[in-house]
């Protein structure tokens, strides 16, 4: 902010840090808003490069942070002056597109997503700005949607997600004007992206709200959108809906006390409904319960690629972890010891846990491998290949929790 000041421009903290700060919280990461361009940031700042198509912003790198560097939005109307269409595009749905028509703050403000999202710090005066009654909302501890939620919605029907995010994460109440419209609108999310869908679910399930969240997700039947079989299976089943909450409880858990955890382990308990489903509906046909275990684990990880992008370095270990239940139903002798060394014995040991925890009669098979392990101590585990190193980090990339193949 201090360089963008003495380069004669303007620069505000805004969004979740001023939020968090606001409510006695640590912020996570830092948002700059301002009205130099992208190509005027990048300049100012060598450690620092311009990213993202739909929404061009500046990634500035400070220290192990990274901060990222928005430009004032303007306003883009039907009405717009023609020169602005290169920039600004909405598809015949109302969705947009493309929005990098610059702007003032006053503008920049009303084109946030929420009003506690929409506050503006002034390093240099200590100032507040809050163009959109925010600190109101923050003191009433509600998410409000700026503007019309309807339209808000259908321009970006993520900002349904973010609305539910939020009102867990902050533990707020939702307006209901920006509540009401979510069940009608959720299946705008259908049209969204795989890619960011998946950065999306990081941030819903592995940030340590992730029960809330589900909760709120289901009861605004949103989380049909995300994930269709699941959502139907756990409506209608105690043991799958038992098993959502036991896993992202978990979750929640394990991140409180700072351990790792992975999209590998919460998405294969997500999934496992419709794994076991499908699986069912093979072995009716005659396959034996090894191919079909395998058959289903494909198919439903392909049939959820279709809306969430899961990379290959998580849907690889859930397939592990659901084809090694299998295995677990062996624990005689020489064979256990082998199965206790494998490499991802571990995940699926916790998710045979998880599925005895959700109320699965798994005949105490949970407490036999808890013995067999307390009686064989320490074994050594099999070396993890190294993963495929990724191309390209995407926007949200550094804010995943990290990996943790155990
Ligand atoms: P946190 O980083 O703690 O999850 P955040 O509020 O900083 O929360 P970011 O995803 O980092 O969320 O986005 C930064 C800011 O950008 C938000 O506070 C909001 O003002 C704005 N923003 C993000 N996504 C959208 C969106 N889909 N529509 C409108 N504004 C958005
Ligand atoms: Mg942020």
């Amino acid at each position: 902010m201090a360089r963008l000041h003495e380069h004669e421009h303007q620069a505000y903290l805004v969004g979740g840090a001023v939020r968090d700060l606001l409510l006695g919280g640590h912020p996570k990461d830092f948002d700059i808003a301002t009205d130099a361009t992208p190509e005027q940031v990048h300049a100012l700042f060598r450690n620092s490069r311009i990213i993202g198509r739909r929404f061009r912003i500046v990634h500035v790198r400070f220290g192990r942070e990274v901060i990222e560097v928005t430009t004032f939005r303007g306003h883009h109307g039907d009405d717009e002056a023609p020169r602005r269409d290169a920039a600004a595009k909405r598809s015949s749905r109302g969705l947009l597109l493309r929005d990098n028509v610059y702007g003032t703050l006053e503008e920049d403000a009303v084109r946030r997503d929420l009003t506690v999202n929409a506050l503006y710090y002034d390093s240099g005066s200590f100032e507040v700005f809050d163009q959109v009654g925010g600190l109101q909302d923050l003191e009433a501890r509600q998410i409000r949607v700026i503007g019309d939620p309807l339209a808000r919605y259908r321009e970006d029907p993520v900002r349904m997600l973010r609305t539910l995010r939020f009102a867990a994460k902050l533990d707020f109440a939702i307006e209901p004007g920006s509540a009401d419209p979510i069940p009608e609108l959720a299946h705008l999310l259908d049209d969204i992206p795989a890619a960011r869908l998946f950065d999306e679910f990081g941030k819903l399930f592995l940030t340590g709200n992730a029960l809330t969240t589900l909760r709120l997700l289901r009861s605004y039947s949103v989380f049909d959108h995300l994930f269709p079989d699941s959502a139907r299976l756990a409506d209608n089943s105690a043991f799958y809906s038992a098993l959502l909450e036991a896993a992202m409880g978990n979750t929640d858990e394990r991140l409180r006390q700072d351990k790792p955890v992975t999209p590998a382990f919460i998405l294969a308990a997500i999934l496992w409904p419709a794994v076991c489903e499908r699986r069912e509906q093979l072995e009716n046909q005659g396959e034996p319960p090894v191919p079909a275990m395998h058959g289903a684990a494909q198919e439903v990880v392909a049939q959820a690629c279709q809306r969430i992008a899961i990379p290959r370095r998580f849907s690889m270990p859930m397939r592990e972890i659901w084809e090694f239940q299998l295995r677990l139903n062996r624990t005689e002798g020489r064979r256990a010891k082998e199965l206790m060394s494998k490499r991802r014995f571990r995940a699926a040991y916790d998710f045979l846990l998880l599925r005895e925890q959700a109320g699965e009669d798994c005949s105490g098979l949970g407490a036999t491998w808890t013995r067999l392990q307390d009686e064989h101590g320490p074994i050594e585990v099999e070396q993890e290949e190294a993963p495929p190193r990724p191309r390209r980090r995407r926007r949200g990339g550094r804010k995943r929790a990290p990996a943790q193949d155990s």
